[in-house]
């Protein structure tokens, strides 16, 4: 077994432990592979060990990426967009991706809406929310979560699926848990208004078990699964 099949094989445990812990069971815990930064090489390496599902960050990266699939006839594989998304990049996302996790604004919505091609699906969104994190621009406050949220769902092009969540870096399980539930009722209050939701992306390498715990649907890694990033030779977008 290669690195990268031996990473995946011990996540998927990790999650497997995580889930059955707080009674639930496995296969309600997507994982999401991030791959941003990293070469198709490795990306080949995680498909043979099984994994569907990628995420990546700058949109120009992942565009090139999903055309190299595409173009090996690798298309049973699903692409997350889950960086900061600009106005100027939607339609990139809109024309290759197959979900958008960084949802915040009407604007990029609409945007989406418009851009997404007939002969595709819908694209999934999610609803990106600022949990904990008053720094960061990204993700609106919980209590513009039902405005927007009623907005996106009126949308065609768009399948609102959920919402997605960076809380703010915390090392004590009991806190990451505390933050990670304030996202779990407001997944579970959409859940019940809208049909189509039913993903809560939420929990990184060091806040996973927490995430689960919570309710977390889909957890995110890519360190663990591609070893650390090296940004170095990126080319600024
Ligand atoms: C990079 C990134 C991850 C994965 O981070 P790792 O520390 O490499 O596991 C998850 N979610 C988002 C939004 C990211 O940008």
């Amino acid at each position: 077994m290669n690195d990268i099949a031996h990473n995946l094989a011990q996540v998927q445990r990790k999650i497997s432990d995580s889930a059955e812990r707080c009674g639930r069971s496995p296969e309600e815990v997507t994982l999401l592979a991030v791959s941003k930064t990293k070469p198709a090489s490795a990306i080949e390496q995680a498909v043979a060990a099984g994994q569907r599902a990628f995420g990546e960050n700058y949109v120009q990266e992942g565009v090139e990426k999903i055309l190299h699939f595409n173009a090996c006839g690798a298309n049973n594989l699903i692409w997350h967009f889950i960086g900061p998304l600009q106005s100027n990049k939607s339609r990139l996302v809109a024309e290759h991706f197959d979900w958008c996790h960084t949802v915040d604004r009407l604007r990029i919505a609409t945007r989406l809406n418009d851009q997404r091609p007939a002969e595709m699906a819908p694209l999934n969104v999610l609803i990106q929310v600022n949990i904990s994190d008053e720094q960061s621009k990204s993700g609106i406050a919980l209590e513009e979560l039902d405005a927007l949220a009623a907005q996106v769902a009126q949308l065609p092009r768009l399948t609102l699926r959920g919402l997605m969540a960076i809380p703010a870096p915390e090392s004590d399980w009991q806190r990451q848990f505390a933050v990670a539930s304030q996202m779990a009722v407001a997944f579970t209050r959409l859940k019940e208004r809208y049909s189509t939701v039913d993903t809560l992306s939420l929990g990184m390498t060091d806040d996973m078990d927490a995430a689960i715990a919570a309710g977390s649907t889909m957890v995110r890694i890519g360190t663990a699964i591609f070893g650390a990033r090296d940004y170095s030779s990126r080319q600024p977008q």
